[in-house]
């Protein structure tokens, strides 16, 4: 298939203000398309201007969520225009979503190459300040124009982006998270293990009451008995146990993030030990009480890490430490930060220069 890439005209292109960043609010001036139709594959490559799609009212994923999507960032260097941290783990989980979704497979490499392409046109629009990127979102979308439950015979995907302000605008600093006995995220069996967007919409109302209770985000347990760490719901979670790292390991409802990879992989390499168990959350909260849980904190793209001051657990605050920031959070963010910008040698081959 070739990329047809559409010439825009001076009218097209928007002024960039990346003085005043939220998260996901602006997008570039351009966006990556590629139409799927059953008996013909995959088809109409191009990077045309950022633009609204038509589609039917009975449009698949409107009705059934036959949709899933994927996050991940550009970061400005200094001497190339930007670089990717381990894209091909994003474009290959999108086909994980996909198959459990009955969607057809993208071509991955095709797609790395395109997205390559998109983010090399609008570099100008990565804001270059201190953990600042440009987000990148990766859509698939069912389109069949009608509203029987099936697997569409038609799909676009689309790849937008977005600059992004620094995660920790204020100074790296811990959040408060509530910790869900009422809510389920995923169920083994589920689709918790894939970007699905109808886990999003689910999990809307657990985010809102932690939000009422002055909560900043929640941590899921499993579905079955509430007994067992799960996730944050945007973020893995990670635990240090008397000088361990431990985190939830994969078994089904939990999403395989690419930043808590990395962060196995660079903790292991920086000479900690890590464990992938179950994690019961009695261990947790008694861990904290004693002293033998130090340090808390979520990975994920949009963070990489997010320090965890305080767990609260049935009306009770259960804080970690001093609330503050643990030395092997810092450390972990700092490393894995310093890889991303380019200011640390990129000793596991993750980094992909677009020149
Ligand atoms: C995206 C996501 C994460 C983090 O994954 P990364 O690949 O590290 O960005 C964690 N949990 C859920 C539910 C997610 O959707």
């Amino acid at each position: 298939m070739e990329l047809h890439i559409e010439e825009l005209r001076s009218s097209d292109l928007k002024e960039k203000r990346l003085d005043k960043l939220s998260f996901g609010v602006d997008f570039t001036d351009r966006m990556f398309v590629m139409e799927y139709d059953k008996g013909k594959g995959w088809h109409s490559a191009r990077i045309t201007k950022f633009q609204n799609f038509s589609l039917s009212p009975a449009t698949m994923a409107f009705h059934y969520g036959q949709a899933a999507f994927e996050g991940l960032k550009a970061y400005p260097r200094t001497n190339a225009k930007a670089a990717l941290f381990r894209p091909e783990r994003n474009l290959r989980r999108m086909n994980v979503s996909a198959d459990r979704l009955c969607m057809p497979p993208i071509d991955e490499e095709f797609v790395l190459d395109c997205l390559k392409t998109l983010v090399r046109l609008e570099s100008d629009w990565i804001p270059r300040g201190e953990g600042q990127s440009l987000y990148i979102r990766p859509t698939y979308v069912g389109v069949d124009p009608m509203i029987k439950v099936h697997a569409s015979s038609k799909y676009l995907f689309f790849i937008i982006l977005s600059p992004v302000g620094a995660y920790f605008e204020r100074g790296f600093s811990a959040a408060r998270i509530l910790v869900e006995d009422e809510f389920s995220r995923a169920a083994k069996g589920g689709t918790g293990f894939t970007k699905a967007c109808g886990n999003y919409g689910a999990s809307l109302k657990a985010g809102e009451k932690a939000a009422k209770s002055g909560y900043d985000q929640v941590l899921w347990l499993d579905a079955c008995d509430h007994r067992y760490v799960e996730e944050v719901g945007s973020m893995n979670i990670f635990f240090v146990i008397d000088g361990k790292l431990v985190t939830p390991a994969l078994h089904g409802s939990i999403l395989p993030g690419i930043t808590r990879d990395s962060t196995i992989t660079l903790a292991r390499d920086l000479g900690y030990e890590v464990e992938e168990r179950m994690v019961p959350i009695d261990e947790v909260l008694e861990g904290i009480e004693s002293g033998r849980v130090q340090e808390v904190f979520g990975t994920g793209t949009a963070c990489v890490i997010s320090p965890v001051g305080v767990l609260g657990f049935k009306g009770r605050d259960y804080v970690v430490g001093d609330g503050g920031v643990g030395p092997i959070t810092r450390r972990l963010y700092e490393e894995l930060t310093s890889i991303q910008y380019g200011k640390a040698e990129d000793r596991f081959g993750w980094v992909h220069i677009i020149e």
